[in-house]
Formats: C-alpha cells, structure tokens, sequence
C-alpha cells in the first residue's frame, strides 16, 4: 500500500480539495499544497488496527469518492496495515508492523478502530499469529495476541494515535449497558497504561464521515511536522468538524422555534421538514456538521432523510442518548440544561429568545410570554 506519484497539477487539486475539506479559504491552498507536499514525500506511515468493532467505519472511509483526498491519504502516506483493504496477509502482514515499529518508530501514525476489550485479559478481541490455543469463557480460541496488547506495544512508539468512530474514541455501543467485555475507549486506555504516550485524537460518529478521519488525520499529520494547528474541542475532537451544535445550523431549526414539531410517524407529509424533536432528534446535544456536511458526497443525512439525529457524534452515544426515538430527557447533558430551563438551550448555541417555547409551554402547562398564539396543537 505504498504511494504513487502524482504531479504537481494534481497535488494543487488535491490541495483545493483538502482546502475545502477542513474548511480553509482558497487563499491558503498554496500553503497547504506545500505542507501536503512535504508530507506526502516523508510518507508518514499509518498502522490501522481494530478492536471491538463492525468495520463501519472502514467501510465509511472506503465508500468515499470524492476526488483526490482519501486517494491523496491512501496513495502518499504510506499505510503499512489496514485489516480490509491491504493486499499482504498471514505473516507478511503482521511482518509489515513490526517492520514500521523498527524502521519508523516515534514517526508513524497508529488509527484503531473499535474500543478495547480488557476483561479475560483482552482475548474478546484478537489478531496475529500466536501457536496453539487457549480458553476463553469455557470455549477453545485461537492464541492471537489481545489488541490491548497491541495498543501497549505500539502507542507509545506512535507519533499520535486517531481514535477513529464513537466505539474507539467514547465506546459507543460495544460499551454500552455493563459489556461483559470490559469495552475501553482507545484513550482511556491508552491513558491507564501510563508512562509518556503520544497524543490521541478522537473522531466521533457512527460511523465516522470520511471527511471527519481524513481531515482529522491530515491536521495530526500537519500539527506534527509544524506545519498546522490542531484545534480540539474538550473531547479531543477536531473542531473543525465537531465546532457547532448539529441543532445551530439544521435546516429544521425554524420549525423548532416556530413550535412545528413532527408529532408521530403518520402525521404529515415529509415535505414539511417538521422538527424531529419529539422524535427522539440528539441534535440539540450533538456537535457535529452533518448538517451543512451532509453524506453520500453531500447526498443528505439523517434529519434531511426524515429520521432523528441520534447524536452517535457525540461522547453520550449510545448509552445515555437512548432510547433512540425518544424526546431527550430533563437530564443535565454537557452545555446544555434542563429541558424547562430556556436559558440552557440559548446557552447551547441557540440564537433565539423562546426557542422552541411551544414545545416547553407543553411540558411546563405554561404560556410562553413572547411567541404568539397558534403554534402549538
Ligand atoms: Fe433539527 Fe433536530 Fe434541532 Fe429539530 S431538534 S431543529 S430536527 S437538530
């Protein structure tokens, strides 16, 4: 999985599109093609290794088609291993590992995919080339090496390590609900090995957007060799990608504060575009850019296609944002207050007095003293 050349045409198109990517204006495309530049001839190489995961996030990533950028990212740096998509197998594979630990340790970038399994000494989650077997939970598996093992070995050689997807960076559902497993986010995990350890950037999402890994990737590898910045909210996300409440810039938004709220599944003609509050939309929770983003090559994405946003950007998925198609709960969430308590929502991002004043006059049995009569059913 090596690179290929590409000419400078190409790179300062790549350049422009990566520009677009991480939100950068055209006036710092020739900065970037530099950096881009620089870094494709280093070839940083990328371990990318998976836990307890569905692969989602590969999947994501690989499904992607815009021009030039994930080719840019597959094609210039150089990924020594990704289980899905590299062509060696057995122990050429694992071969190709231990080679970047020797030849480019404290230079390479490690991704993991999927949370850590730690109980039964990690053997719920396995990969390599151990001899034999051994027991797990009264059942015969093969003697593989715990990736929590893995992860001790390879962090602290890494440059950085990208938690990529909600289940690698916050645990997500394998963690939900007292997993029997023991599921550890990649950085929680990293952090209870202690010693020196690089850092760890966590890329929401289920499954991650490819824009979101790509970009977040590109701004680690920019960050490291001095060229960017690496801005990161309190989740050690990029902001970026993960800067704004999903419900600040969603086209719904004046449904919400005019009261419009979709109030079952059979009730009105999707192209309404009521608000999904009441369907269970983590919007409001959720800093994302889904919204102005879109998937699919800016096809659409969730609130566009009639269903709730479920908030898997965020570090409360799936735990305490479930159950999934119900309204968020009067329960204290980061940013943001209680459900009665307008204050909190304006204090989260919202830019009008009384938002979605309807909805709470419903839950207080109030009137709310400054949106006009009408709105409610
Ligand atoms: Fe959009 Fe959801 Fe906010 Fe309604 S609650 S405006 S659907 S993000």
């Amino acid at each position: 999985m090596t690179g290929k050349t590409v000419s400078r045409r190409q790179f300062l198109k790549h350049a422009g599109a990566t520009a677009a990517l991480l939100g950068l204006s055209e006036a710092m495309i020739p900065q970037l093609a530099k950096a881009l530049e620089e870094l494709a001839a280093g070839k940083p190489p990328v371990i990318w290794i998976q836990g307890q995961n569905c692969t989602g996030c590969s999947v994501s990533f690989l499904n992607s088609n815009y021009p030039g950028v994930a080719e840019l990212v597959l094609n210039d740096l150089s990924v020594r291993y990704q289980p899905n998509v590299m062509g060696g197998t057995g122990q050429t594979a694992v071969e190709a590992i231990d080679q970047t630990l020797q030849n480019a340790a404290g230079k390479f970038v490690l991704v993991v995919e999927g949370p850590v399994p730690t109980k039964e000494n990690g053997d719920f989650c396995t990969f390599g080339l151990g001899s034999g077997t051994k027991k797990l939970m009264g059942n015969t598996v093969p003697n593989d090496k715990p990736i929590a093992e893995w992860i001790k070995q390879l962090a602290p050689k890494a440059a950085a390590v990208i938690a990529n997807g909600n289940c690698a960076s916050f645990g997500g559902i394998p963690a939900a609900n007292a997993s029997v497993t023991g599921t550890t986010p990649v950085p929680k995990y990293i952090s209870s090995l202690g010693g020196k350890m690089p850092p760890v950037v966590n890329v929401g999402g289920c499954p991650s957007h490819p824009d979101w890994f790509v970009g977040t990737v590109l701004e680690a590898l920019l960050f490291l060799s001095g060229k960017g910045k690496l801005n990161l909210n309190s989740n050690n996300m990029s902001k970026t990608f993960f800067g704004q409440l999903i419900h600040e810039n969603c086209e719904r938004r004046a449904s919400f504060d005019s009261g419009l709220f979709l109030e079952d599944w059979n009730q009105a003609d999707p192209d309404m575009k009521l608000c999904m509050f009441k369907q269970g939309c983590k919007g409001p929770v959720t800093y994302a850019d889904c919204c102005v983003r879109r998937w699919n090559s800016k096809v659409n994405w969730c609130v566009g296609a009639n269903g709730p946003c479920h908030g898997c950007a965020s570090p409360n998925f799936y735990k305490e944002l479930s159950p999934l198609y119900e309204p968020l709960a009067n329960t204290n969430f980061a940013g943001i207050s209680t459900a009665p308590d307008v204050l909190g929502w304006v204090a989260a991002g919202a830019t009008a007095v009384g938002v979605g004043a309807h909805y709470l006059y419903k839950q207080l049995g109030e009137k709310p003293k400054d949106t006009a009569e009408g709105g409610e059913k």
